[in-house]
């Protein structure tokens, strides 16, 4: 996607979304958000690179600006335990909002599971545990591809 094809009516949006999160609106950010908008799993560095090569932006400034945007909390840091970060955009409703992963130990996909809420996931231990702050949630298995018996 080139910089002039993001919708302006997208591009205001977001404009006004890092304003009142205190940061600059530059390209580079519209572009990294616009794209974490239409992804269905949490984007790598190297994809959300690959996704934005038309720009030729520096691998750095991008790795920089999504850092910059987890830091504001528009955006969760994911690390399945690859030790490759995953970027998606945070849900702006209440923490009901935020969901558990499925990670797929034979192909590494990754599944977001928006049906579960974290409360959900949780139950028990969270009530035992109170004072746990949990921040990420990993169900490891097959995906449906994998599962299939041979
Ligand atoms: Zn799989
Ligand atoms: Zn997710």
């Amino acid at each position: 996607m080139r910089p002039s094809s993001i919708d302006p009516a997208v591009r205001l949006r977001w404009r006004e979304v890092l304003h009142s999160a205190g940061i600059k609106c530059t390209e580079q950010r519209l572009a990294v958000l616009c794209e974490l908008e239409h992804a269905v799993e949490p984007v790598s560095h190297r994809e959300m690179l690959a996704r934005l090569a038309d720009y030729h932006w520096d691998p750095a400034t991008i790795f920089r600006n999504l850092n910059d945007l987890c830091d504001v909390g528009l955006v969760r840091r994911i690390d399945v335990g690859d030790h490759v970060w995953r970027f998606e955009l945070r849900s702006s409703e209440a923490e009901r909002a935020e969901h558990p992963h499925f990670l797929c130990v034979q192909c590494g996909t990754i599944t977001c599971l928006h049906e579960v809420a974290m409360n959900e996931a949780l139950g028990p231990l969270r009530t035992s545990q109170p004072t746990l702050a949990v921040e990420e949630v990993l169900l490891k298995g097959k995906c449906p591809t994998c599962h299939r018996p041979a």
